[in-house]
Parts: C-alpha cells; sequence; structure tokens
C-alpha cells in the first residue's frame, strides 16, 4: 500500500492524543432498533484496541442508513455505542451531536484509553456533500487522524475524504490497510493460477469488473443469471431468466476477447418460479424450457468450477451463482463457498467481495475459513474495477 498507515506512528504520538477514526459503522439494526449484526463493529476492533491500548483517546465518525440530511432518531447511532462497548473491554461513551461545540467538549474531556462514537454524520447535509466547513468542524474533533472505513472509501463525503486536508497526519487504519493489501496487492500480483469467479443477478453491474480482470486472470468463471446474457449472446434458449437485452452485443464483444479463459455454465437448475423450490430440476445448458428460469448452477458445473478452484492458488469470489435467499437455488453458491474454504487450507488466496456474496459466506458459517472477505460491497467492486478510492486518496502518501 502507498498511503501511510497507523503503524508509522510513534506511540509517543499516541498517548494522550485524541485520534479520530471514521469507522464502517453502517450496521443493521432490528425491529428495536438493536445492532443485529455486529460484523462491521468486530471488524474495526483491531484498529480502535490498537489506538486505545497506547493510551489514544479514540473519537469515532460513522454514518448509519440513509437519513434524509437531518436528525432522525431511527437512524441514532446511540445503540451502536452500545453495541461496541459489549465488543470491547475499553470504556465506550456516546455523544448525541458530530460537529459542535458540545462534541469537542466531548472528545476533550476523555480520558486516555477510552472510546467515544459520535452520532450519525449524516445528520449533516454537509457530509454528502463533502462541504469544507463541515470537515473543518470533523477535524477539531482530534488531533490526528484515522480512516478505516473501506465501505465508505468510495464516497468523497466530508469524514471519509474532505477531513484529511484539516487533520493531519491522515493516515489508514488496520482494517482499510488489510483491504488494500488483498483486493490491490494480491489481485495486482498473483500466486499463479489466478482465477475469478463471477456471479449475480446483472451483466452490467460487473462489466467493468470483467474488463479490469480479464488481463490480469488465468480464467473467469461465470455463474448467476449474468450467464444467461451470455448465453442469450450465444443464441442459446434461455426461457424466462433474467436477461439483459441490451447487454447482449456487450456480451459476444467479451465472449469474443476471452476465448478460451471465460467459462460458462455447463448446467442449470431450473423451475417456473423463484417460488417453486419443488419444481426445480438440472438441464444442460442450451436446454432451458422456454416457460422456465435458471435460478442456480447445475451440479455437472459446482464440481468443475470446484475443481477449477482446487487447482488455483489465488481466488477472487465476486457474486452469488444463484438466488442462494431461496433455497434450493443455494446449493451453487454454497458449494463455491465450500470449495473456496477447502482451498484455503491446501494454501490458495481466497478472495471474497460484494455485500450479497459476504453475506452468503457468512450465511455458510465459513467467513473464517477464507483469506479475506471484504467489508465493503460497493467499495470493493470499484476498487477491483481499477477506479481509485477518495477515501484513500485523502490519506497521506508513504
Ligand atoms: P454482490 O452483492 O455479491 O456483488 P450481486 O448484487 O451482483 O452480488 O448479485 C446478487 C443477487 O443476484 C442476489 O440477490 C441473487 O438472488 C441474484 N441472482 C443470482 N443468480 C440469479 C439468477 N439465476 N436469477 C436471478 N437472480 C439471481
Ligand atoms: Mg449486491
Amino acid at each position: 500500500m502507498n498511503k501511510q498507515s497507523i503503524r508509522g506512528i510513534p506511540d509517543a504520538r499516541l498517548r494522550g492524543a485524541r485520534v479520530l477514526v471514521r469507522v464502517d459503522f453502517n450496521v443493521p439494526l432490528d425491529e428495536s432498533g438493536n445492532v443485529s449484526d455486529d460484523t462491521r463493529i468486530v471488524a474495526a476492533l483491531p484498529t480502535l484496541e490498537y489506538l486505545a491500548q497506547r493510551g489514544a483517546r479514540v473519537v469515532l465518525l460513522s454514518h448509519l442508513g440513509r437519513p434524509a440530511g437531518g436528525p432522525d432518531p431511527r437512524f441514532s447511532l446511540a445503540a451502536v455505542a452500545r453495541a461496541l462497548g459489549q465488543c470491547t473491554k475499553y470504556p465506550v461513551h456516546f455523544q448525541s451531536s458530530s460537529a459542535d461545540e458540545a462534541a469537542v467538549a466531548a472528545t476533550k474531556s476523555l480520558g486516555d484509553g477510552e472510546m467515544l462514537l459520535l452520532e450519525n454524520t449524516r445528520f449533516h447535509p454537509g457530509e454528502e456533500q463533502n462541504d469544507d466547513a463541515l470537515s473543518r468542524s470533523f477535524a477539531a474533533l482530534g488531533d490526528l487522524y484515522v480512516n478505516d472505513a473501506f465501505g465508505s472509501a468510495h464516497r468523497a463525503h466530508a469524514s471519509t475524504a474532505g477531513v484529511a486536508a484539516f487533520l493531519k497526519p491522515a493516515v489508514a487504519g488496520f482494517l482499510m490497510e488489510k483491504e488494500l493489501d488483498y483486493l490491490g496487492k494480491t489481485i495486482a500480483d498473483p500466486k499463479r493460477p489466478f482465477i475469478a469467479i463471477l456471479g449475480g443477478a446483472k451483466v452490467s453491474g460487473k462489466i467493468d469488473v470483467i474488463e479490469a480482470l480479464l488481463p490480469k486472470v488465468d480464467g473467469i468463471l461465470v455463474g448467476g443469471a449474468m450467464a444467461c446474457t451470455f448465453f442469450k449472446a450465444m443464441d442459446l434458449e434461455t426461457g424466462t431468466s433474467l436477461v439483459e437485452p441490451d447487454r447482449v452485443g456487450l456480451a459476444a464483444s467479451l465472449l469474443d476477447r476471452a476465448g478460451f479463459r471465460l467459462t460458462l455454465p455447463h448446467d442449470a437448475v431450473v423451475s417456473t418460479a423463484i417460488t417453486n423450490g419443488a419444481g426445480a430440476h438440472v438441464v444442460k445448458r442450451g436446454a432451458i424450457p422456454p416457460n422456465e428460469a435458471m435460478f442456480d448452477i447445475g451440479p455437472d458445473t459446482m464440481q468443475s468450477y470446484g475443481r477449477a478452484i482446487q487447482s488455483a492458488k489465488t481466488i477472487l469470489w465476486n457474486g452469488p451463482m444463484g438466488v442462494f435467499e431461496h433455497p434450493p437455488f443455494d446449493a451453487g453458491t454454497r458449494a463455491i463457498a465450500t470449495a473456496m474454504a477447502a482451498a484455503t487450507k491446501g494454501g490458495a488466496t481466497t478472495i471474497v467481495g460484494g455485500g450479497d456474496s459476504a453475506a452468503a459466506v457468512a450465511e455458510a458459517g465459513l467467513e473464517g475459513e477464507m483469506s479475506h472477505v471484504s467489508t465493503g460491497g460497493g467499495a470493493s467492486l470499484e476498487f477491483l474495477e481499477g477506479k481509485s478510492l477518495p477515501g484513500v486518496d485523502a490519506l497521506d502518501d508513504k
């Protein structure tokens, strides 16, 4: 990584200092307003506890949900502060504002090794406008800035990008560093064979990823509804499957350019409707009945993709192989997750990117079996497309 990280800041500089950390605590809340999944909180702990352990006063900024540019109790971070308090032994305080004098006072009354979570940054319209005045207010909350919010790094907002111009040093946290290492360095210089498995609903959302990966990979294995747009480009029957008619030409051109490096499913699990799991059956590709749709890759495909995963040294996976939210159409996605887990054990580097793919891996209980599961859905995709991330660009160069 060509950006500075907290590793480079001497311990003496951290003791007693107010370290402003932008985290991604955009976590799901249940009906009673409690945190229902603390994955993102846990993912930030290495950075937060490293700082607290060195006697820093840890001041935290995050957004939550999409409030309409003003305070809205439904999107308060108060419940998140409680959840953080349960994850760490360090004291956690909450302040119901984030860019006023009361917030600054709260940061100054913190003890060494204590944490303070401030209220939702999106309660200020200036956050998403990357407003300079708001960025300066955020900068007053700390003595140095750490960005650990990889999941928000693809947005140029006041708390992710703007503030870094007014508060120095501005460095990356451990989670940010890990994400950039896996999604950047590993893929730029992979152990080979390097394969990518791409799925999901639409080709349109993944075109730039395919284009960016094609010159780097030894193979791309396609699944999900995305495969059907390629089938259409091959003049195969796709029935009522999700096909993007305006992308068929593009799919044909990708097939042309990729040649043998792009593999499509050999067989498919089809049915008349997502809700008709009982009617699911397997057909060869090209034999999808006109009144049915492909909802998952078939067993032959699961096997051959599994073998490809087994023989690869670096495997990047983005996008479910089928409608994994509706069993039995989750089998293909589970098969890939299981094969990836086995590959990790065998010494391969396995990386999962994308919100739904990460959710599928978590559902299968296999998160711990991958080298890296990205915490950033949209950010990981944009990064894989080769785009630069404003939240990363704003940090100090090495
Ligand atoms: P990620 O979030 O991991 O990047 P995507 O958002 O691109 O993944 O795609 C996930 C969605 O694709 C899921 O909601 C899944 O149901 C859908 N999907 C996968 N295969 C199919 C299919 N054959 N038909 C319809 N939808 C599909
Ligand atoms: Mg998604």
